[in-house]
């Protein structure tokens, strides 16, 4: 028979890391795979073969029954601070396949969640519900959508066998593709049970394979951890900005590249309040909405601790150059809040009074129980009737001085609705249209409705006509929404 070319391009080169850090394992197999959800733009972009993975020969590979020729398939240690606890973790239910290498010259990892046990699954079964894995793959492809830095999701496989959890589920396997699965958890592993030596030679791994442009400096180390630093102080801004609550920001689930990655409990805020939590679990609101940045720079301290043997031969000097590195996280942060916010109102330029603008703006929106994405989606398009916030006296004293600041700059009254075409979603996932496409994938095997859903979250800046009814509020329901750790 002719061999089908997939379009795999496999590199292992986690694999060359010291051996503590994996474990050399295969997915276990699954009863009866069924393709659910394939996402063909990404797989082009991969240099995959669409039609050739969806086929019946090369679904197997999908569900963790085959594995590719080439692969070096294993599980990663890590360990991690969960809701502040530290724990040893590891990938207790995913298998990474390998490295992709793109016909644009990226490396990726392919790695299926859901693939079974491993030495770090702990008491868990390995598996993974449909439910939570088709909702991974809704709302990390919705985050790429607004261009938000983020693990992608390949495709969904129904394993045909069914899982215990509080009631008995439908298992599935996710193909998740991440710029790698390094976490600030990777480096507290090998931290806290590795040698130094080992600790460099991730060092370095890290640095080569995520921040190979970084300025070269004496200390590359410290130039590890400035990058770092940026990059989750932009993603978390980008976060705050579209009111995206993700629920789990453990230390593990702190991706070094700068991804969002674990999509959990995570949901995005309908009204405004700074301090929503959806987690059932999140008792304290640890991971509130408006914690976030300041649980970056915890989780940061975190990663800088274990940079300490390398910054340093003297420890108090280590500890100092880690310091000074991080002490600009949270103004980091706020900076690019700062200046998305801008946007969002239209504003090009920076005057002092613009962070009174945006404050007072946010208090009435949570004053009136505004919605968050609708309010900017309303003064995008100009349209402030259809909710209470619009109709006050202060709202109205309010769009008087955004108006004079407007016109205060030099751009054009239209370059000031582009950058806010550009800067306000008109759509999210929202809770209830997310809900609703799952329980009909799920309940009645029918997922035009997600597929719908996928559709209008490809580009949720367009302002489309087919976006609209994705717009509109749930009604008004008794229980808030509450989300549960995927499972
Ligand atoms: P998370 O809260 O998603 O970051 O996961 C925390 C840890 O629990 C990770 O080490 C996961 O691999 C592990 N885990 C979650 N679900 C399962 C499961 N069903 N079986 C085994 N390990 C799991
Ligand atoms: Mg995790
Ligand atoms: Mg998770």
């Amino acid at each position: 028979t002719e061999k089908i070319d997939i379009g795999w391009n496999f590199a292992n080169s986690y694999t060359q890391l010291p051996e503590s850090m994996f474990t050399r394992i295969k997915p276990t197999p699954v009863g009866k795979p069924e393709l659910i959800i394939f996402n063909e733009p990404l797989a082009a972009t991969l240099g995959l073969n669409s039609t050739a993975l969806q086929s019946k020969e090369v679904l197997g590979i999908l569900a963790g029954n085959e594995v590719p020729e080439g692969t070096l398939s294993l599980a990663q240690a890590y360990a991690g601070h969960q809701f502040g606890h530290f724990t040893m973790l590891g990938d207790g239910r995913a298998v990474l396949l390998g490295e992709q290498i793109t016909p644009q010259g990226d490396r990726v990892d392919i790695q299926l969640k859901g693939a079974g046990r491993t030495p770090y699954s702990r008491g868990g079964d390995g598996r993974a519900a449909l439910g939570p894995m088709l909702r991974e793959y809704i709302i990390s492809e919705a985050m790429h959508g607004l261009g938000i830095p983020t693990t992608r999701s390949l495709a969904v496989v129904a394993t045909g066998e069914s899982l215990i959890r509080e009631t008995e589920q439908p298992g599935a396997v996710l193909t998740r593709i991440a710029a790698s699965h390094l976490r600030v958890g990777t480096f507290q592993y090998v931290a806290a049970w590795g040698t130094v030596e080992d600790l460099r030679i991730l060092a370095d791994y890290t640095l080569q394979r995520h921040y190979p442009e970084a300025p070269v400096e004496d200390n590359p180390y410290l130039v590890l951890l400035r990058e770092v630093m940026e990059r989750q102080a932009a993603l978390i801004a980008k976060w705050q900005l579209v009111g995206f609550i993700h629920g789990v920001m453990n230390t593990d689930n702190m991706a070094l590249s700068g991804e969002t990655i674990d999509y959990g409990p995570c949901a995005f805020m309908d009204v405004y309040n700074p301090e929503t939590v959806f987690s059932s679990i999140d008792q304290q609101g640890r991971y509130a909405y408006h914690n976030q940045p300041g649980i970056g720079a915890w989780n940061l301290a975190r990663f800088a601790e274990t940079l300490l043997p390398l910054l340093a031969d003297d420890q108090a000097q280590a500890i100092k150059l880690a310091e000074e590195a991080i002490s600009d996280f949270s103004e980091r942060s706020y900076q690019y809040w700062l200046t998305g916010m801008r946007a969002k109102l239209g504003i090009f330029n920076e005057e002092l009074e613009d962070v009174a603008l945006i404050d007072t703006l946010l208090e009435l929106m949570q004053k009136y129980r505004a919605d968050y994405t609708n309010t900017f989606r309303s003064l995008t398009l100009g349209v402030t009737e259809d909710a209470d916030l619009f109709g006050t006296p202060e709202f109205k004293q309010w769009n008087e001085l955004w108006q004079a600041r407007l016109s205060r700059q030099q751009e054009s009254q239209s370059s000031s609705q582009k950058l806010m075409h550009s800067s306000n979603p008109a759509i999210i996932p929202r809770n209830h249209r997310v809900e609703e496409a799952l329980e009909a994938a799920v309940e009645r095997e029918d997922y035009d409705v997600m597929e719908r859903l996928l559709q209008a979250l490809t580009n949720p800046y367009a302002y489309s006509s087919e976006q609209e009814e994705y717009s509109a509020l749930p009604e008004e329901s008794a229980c808030p929404y509450r989300t549960f750790c995927g499972t």
